[in-house]
Order: C-alpha cells, then sequence, then structure tokens
C-alpha cells in the first residue's frame, strides 16, 4: 500500500458556492458601505490565494512539525524547521491585515473572507495558525480599548502582522473560573503598570517567528474587588520600543508543555517580573476589553472544527478511493479478480458521507455566523444590525463548541476509513485527530460555551434571545415550500423550530424552580441548536442549488442534504429526549 501522496486541497468550489448562492453576499457587500466596493470574484481571487499559501506552504509543514516539535533553548522557545519562514510569507502577503480596517493600516475586507482563511489555515496546519492566531482578536481589542498610546506605538505592527500578539488569561489556579486569578498590577507613576505573577498553558507566549511579542495580560490593581469584576486588561510588550530599539521588558518563558496535539505550537508557562505594562480600556473592566477578542477568536476555534473535518474528509476520501479489500457484489467461487475499492463498501461510503455533509454543513453556518458579524458592523440599517448582531451572539458558542465536538468526532470516524494504517503517524489523520481535540478545550470550554448559551443567553432573556434563529428557521421553512420542497425539507424544518421554541420555554420555566436544571441540560441544548443550525443549512443548499448550472454540483448538494434530513435530522430527536430526560431526572451528587 502506498503512502498517500495527495495534500490538502482548498475546497475553493464549496467556499464559492457558500458565498455565491447560499449567502449571496455580494449584494450584502453592495448595500454595506465599508464595503460596497467588493464584488464576487475580487473575493474568489482572495479566498484562491489564501488557499493557495496554505496548500503550498503550510500543509507541507504539518507532519514534520508534529514529530519536531518546539523546543526551549536557553529560555528562548525554538518553533520547527520552515515555522520562521512560512510567517514571514504570510506577513508579506499581507494576511494578518485582511479584515483590519484600512484606517488601521487593514484591507478592510470582510470577516466572511478571513472565515475562509481561518477554516484553510487550520486543515492545513493547526500548529503554525495558533501563533497568528489571535492577532485579529488582539486588532479588534485595541482598536476598540486601547489609548492612542496603544494605538499609534501597538496597533500597526499588529495589523501588519511583524509583531505576533498573545492572549495570557488562565494560571494554575484559575481556568474556567477567571474570577481566581492572581497575578497582580500596580501603578509605577509615569501612567505606566508593573505586573507580577504567573500564567501556564499561554500559546506563543514564546517564538522566534516576529521581532517582538506583545501579551494581553489579564490582571489585578491594588484596590481591585475579589472575582471577575476586578480584573483588568494590560499590554506587556516582550521588548519595549524606545528610541529604534526594543528593551528587554521583565517576561519570562519558564517552559513548554509537551502536549497531545498541535506540537508545533509553543503552550509556554510565563512568568511576569516586575513587567512593564500599559492599561487597556479601564480598571476593573479587563473582562469587557477581552470579549471583544474573544467573540472573534471564538469563531476561528469553531473554524478549526470545520478544518478539520474538511482534512479528514479530503485524506478519508484519497485513501478509499486507492484501498482495495473484498469485493462488494458477491461472485461465483472461482472467480478471479481484484478487490474493489473500499470507498464502494456502504459502511465506508456512510462514513464518507457523514464527512463530506458535516463539513460542507459546518462550512456554510460558520460562514454565516461571519457574515452576521459583518453585517453586524457594517449594515445600512440600525435594526439589521441589531438582529446581525443578536445571531451571531446566539450562535458563536454553537459554532464554537457543536463544530469543535464534530469536527473530533468526524476525525475519529475518518480514522476508521484507515484501518490499521489510520493509527500511524504516515497517514496524517491520527494527526487530525490528535491536533482537533484541544479545540473543545481552550477559548472556553465547550462545557462554559454551553452555559453561555443556554443559562447566559436564552434563560437570562426568558428566551427571546432565541427569537432571531426561530424567525430563520421559518423564513427558510417558507422559502423551502415556496421552492416546491415542502414535505421533504419545509415541514421538517418548521415543526422543528415549534418544537425548539416549546423546548425553551419549558426549560426557562422549570429554570426559575431549579437552579440546576439549565447547567444539566446545556451541553444537550447546545447540540440540539447546532443540529438545527445544520438542518437550515441543508435546506437552504438544496433550494438555492436548485437553480445551478453545474449539474453534478447541484445533484450532491441535493443527494447531502436529502441525507441530512434523512439521516443527521434523527439527532435531534436525541438531544431533545436528553434534554426531557434532564429536566425532570436531577444528577446524583459529586461522585
Ligand atoms: C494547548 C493549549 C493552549 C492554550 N492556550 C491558551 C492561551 O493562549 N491563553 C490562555 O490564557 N489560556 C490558554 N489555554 C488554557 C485554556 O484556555 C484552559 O485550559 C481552559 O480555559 C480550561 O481551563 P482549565 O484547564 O483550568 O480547566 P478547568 O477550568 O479546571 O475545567 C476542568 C473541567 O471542568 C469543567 N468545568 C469547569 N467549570 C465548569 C462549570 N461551571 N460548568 C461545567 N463544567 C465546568 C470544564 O469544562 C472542564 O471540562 C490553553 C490550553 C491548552 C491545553
Amino acid at each position: 500500500m502506498s503512502t498517500p501522496t495527495s495534500h490538502y486541497q482548498p475546497p475553493l468550489q464549496d467556499i464559492a458556492f457558500i458565498h455565491r448562492h447560499w449567502l449571496a453576499a455580494e449584494a450584502d457587500w453592495q448595500r454595506m458601505p465599508a464595503h460596497e466596493a467588493m464584488d464576487q470574484e475580487t473575493a474568489d481571487m482572495v479566498v484562491e490565494a489564501a488557499g493557495r499559501f496554505c496548500a503550498d506552504v503550510l500543509a507541507p509543514l504539518n507532519g514534520g512539525a508534529d514529530l519536531q516539535g518546539c523546543s526551549l533553548e536557553q529560555g528562548r522557545v525554538r518553533t520547527p524547521d520552515g515555522f520562521p519562514a512560512a510567517y514571514a510569507a504570510f506577513v508579506e502577503a499581507g494576511w494578518p491585515a485582511l479584515a483590519c480596517v484600512p484606517e488601521a493600516g487593514g484591507q478592510g475586507l470582510p470577516q466572511l473572507l478571513d472565515a475562509a482563511l481561518h477554516e484553510m489555515l487550520a486543515s492545513a496546519n493547526h500548529g503554525w495558525t495558533m501563533y497568528p492566531g489571535i492577532l485579529h482578536g488582539a486588532y479588534a481589542c485595541l482598536h476598540a480599548h486601547g489609548d492612542e498610546h496603544l494605538r499609534t506605538t501597538y496597533l500597526p505592527h499588529i495589523v501588519s502582522g511583524r509583531w505576533l500578539a498573545t492572549m495570557c488569561l488562565t494560571e494554575p489556579q484559575a481556568g474556567s473560573d477567571l474570577g481566581l486569578l492572581r497575578t497582580q498590577a500596580r501603578p509605577a507613576g509615569d501612567g505606566s503598570y508593573r505586573i507580577d505573577g504567573s500564567k501556564i498553558f499561554i500559546s506563543g507566549g514564546d517564538q522566534d517567528m516576529s521581532e517582538n511579542i506583545v501579551h494581553l495580560v489579564l490582571a489585578r490593581l491594588p484596590d481591585a474587588p475579589a472575582g471577575t469584576r476586578g480584573l483588568s486588561l494590560f499590554l506587556a510588550p516582550r521588548g519595549i520600543p524606545r528610541d529604534g530599539t526594543l528593551v528587554p521588558n521583565g517576561i519570562h518563558c519558564d517552559g513548554i508543555e509537551k502536549k497531545m496535539g498541535i506540537k508545533g505550537s509553543a503552550t509556554c508557562a510565563m512568568r511576569f517580573e516586575d513587567a512593564q505594562a500599559w492599561l487597556v480600556g479601564q480598571p476593573h473592566q479587563g473582562l469587557a476589553a477581552m470579549f471583544v477578542m474573544m467573540n472573534s477568536a471564538r469563531l476561528h476555534v469553531g473554524l478549526q472544527g470545520v478544518g478539520h473535518a474538511e482534512m479528514a474528509w479530503q485524506l478519508a476520501r484519497a485513501y478509499a478511493a486507492e484501498r482495495r479489500q473484498m469485493r462488494v457484489q458477491p461472485r461465483p467461487a472461482d472467480a478471479q479478480g481484484p478487490a474493489d475499492p473500499i470507498a464502494l463498501q456502504p459502511a465506508m461510503r456512510r462514513i464518507l458521507l457523514d464527512l463530506r455533509v458535516w463539513s460542507e454543513g459546518m462550512r456554510a453556518i460558520a460562514s454565516w455566523v461571519a457574515h452576521q458579524l459583518d453585517l453586524s458592523e457594517h449594515a445600512p440599517d440600525a435594526q439589521e444590525r441589531s438582529r446581525a448582531h443578536a445571531l451571531a451572539s446566539l450562535l458563536t458558542p454553537v459554532v464554537k463548541s457543536f463544530f469543535t465536538e464534530r469536527g473530533f468526532a468526524l476525525a475519529s470516524d475518518a480514522l476508521q476509513v484507515f484501518g490499521g494504517y489510520g493509527y500511524v503517524h504516515e497517514y496524517r489523520i491520527e494527526q487530525t485527530l490528535r491536533d482537533a481535540r484541544i479545540a473543545m478545550i481552550y477559548e472556553g470550554t465547550n462545557q462554559i460555551q454551553a452555559l453561555d448559551l443556554l443559562q447566559r443567553k436564552v434563560c437570562a432573556s426568558g428566551g427571546s434571545a432565541l427569537a432571531p434563529l426561530l424567525q430563520v428557521l421559518r423564513d427558510e421553512a417558507d422559502a423551502c415550500a415556496a421552492a416546491g420542497l415542502e414535505a421533504q425539507f419545509a415541514a421538517p424544518l418548521r415543526a422543528w423550530g415549534d418544537r425548539l421554541q416549546a423546548l425553551t420555554q419549558e426549560l426557562c420555566a422549570g429554570a426559575q424552580a431549579d437552579a440546576e436544571l439549565a447547567p444539566r441540560c446545556a451541553e444537550d441544548y447546545l447540540r440540539l441548536t447546532g443540529t438545527l443550525c445544520m438542518a437550515f443549512a441543508w435546506a437552504r443548499a438544496v433550494r438555492v442549488s436548485q437553480g445551478l448550472e453545474d449539474a453534478s454540483l447541484r445533484e450532491a448538494k441535493t443527494a447531502s442534504a436529502h441525507y441530512f434530513f434523512s439521516h443527521g435530522l434523527l439527532d435531534a430527536e436525541h438531544w431533545q429526549r436528553r434534554i426531557q430526560a434532564s429536566a425532570v431526572v436531577a444528577l446524583p451528587g459529586a461522585l
């Protein structure tokens, strides 16, 4: 059996289908003053160039970086071979500035295109992608909350990508509960602050790819109240820019983790010792400033799930076409002849179809959420902006959590297609599986995302936060009915919208008397919401593909949509029943 030679192939056709037909993005761009010059042809060119970079520069480094990992040499991190050069090429091509506003030196392109870039980066090389992974978030945070000094001294270098950024939240005793943070900040008397404390698990805390590193650090001021209300956000550069040079700051990398996946990414233990820093935003308002960064970061993590599912699909499809075992049709005992490709076996076809249907459906939904972010900032009408904001905010935890969970599960399904070969490094799928797992943990664990959705957003609003999504499901059902798709698509979509609404009302009412009810049901509620988003994705896909000239694309979309509605949507029943069981059956106490 030969080892696979094919590398990552950017899913340009599907991205173009989503942008052109599923979203009809061009018409929206032309209504938004910030993007009125944008057209689909330009968008295609940007996505193609991003895909080339991912396939030609990043994907070839992925397997080697996994084996080599990072090392710490005299207090400095050395990243895998080829990483610094790939980053120089990324900066040179202007990718960090893609969706930053022109006033800050960015290209001002829609976040929808940034989403396509981030999915492809994750497919090609998740470990490498961790280094520029929070650049956009750091830009958004400083752009919104930085004062004049921070915006002029740091923002241009972040937008250009010459300086990379980190997000320093986690401490040994404080992970999901940031209220337990202990890192201290004290005023230095000259407008700056001094930071002391230890942070762990900091991605790219040190590296050899950019000339400087800008750390965004959560810490407590001396008069800070306890808990999360006492957190302030600071910018602490590794090198302090002064008179044209970078003066070393009191920031040290004490170690890097040995870990399950994304081995090319240095996960650092950081020590801040009398480190000079500047306040970002207002004292004790650090979480609010950080949230600007976390929302974009969470969408990017959800896109990692999509990227891993896509990579798993590509690897499994290529392998299944080549690997031959047994014949599909029974034959006479004496008949000779080669075995068939396993891609013809129904069990393998089922896995491959799942991979395609979930990858493409998740891409549509993640792109839709990115497009809502663009609309929430730039739509001409205030009501439309606020609706888009509500949808993006409701669905960000779903994209982060459900898609990363599915990305990991799909990578595991794909590994099965390889049999024993899937378990060895050479065939790449085991790396995809290991790399995919972290996305369920960082940027707020998937359990915390589920609480954010059900408790903090849906129940806290008495259910009204769900209204924009219910409206979307109903509008799509009506559009499908008008397109002659009533029985297979419109009716189930409408029925599920009604069931989600009724279930939500029950949960909101029950949660008032039972404080544990929402936390008990939250994960399955998020999965149910995610499954219904997928149904929306496929209902719209089958509807808009009806008018496509490309018959093979139309047939593929139609087959996938039918498969999702006949098989994938059955999951919704399962999640609904589990939620109903959890709503009435209390869990035993601590085990
Ligand atoms: C490779 C890697 C890279 C990382 N990069 C960064 C980074 O760049 N910057 C940074 O600041 N941090 C980073 N982190 C840290 C990451 O964000 C944390 O690991 C994560 O937030 C969880 O915190 P914890 O590990 O302390 O787990 P804990 O908070 O101790 O959680 C343990 C388990 O309990 C669950 N749990 C906790 N509270 C609740 C609750 N209320 N309800 C339900 N379940 C709950 C969690 O979901 C989890 O399953 C990284 C971690 C890793 C492994």
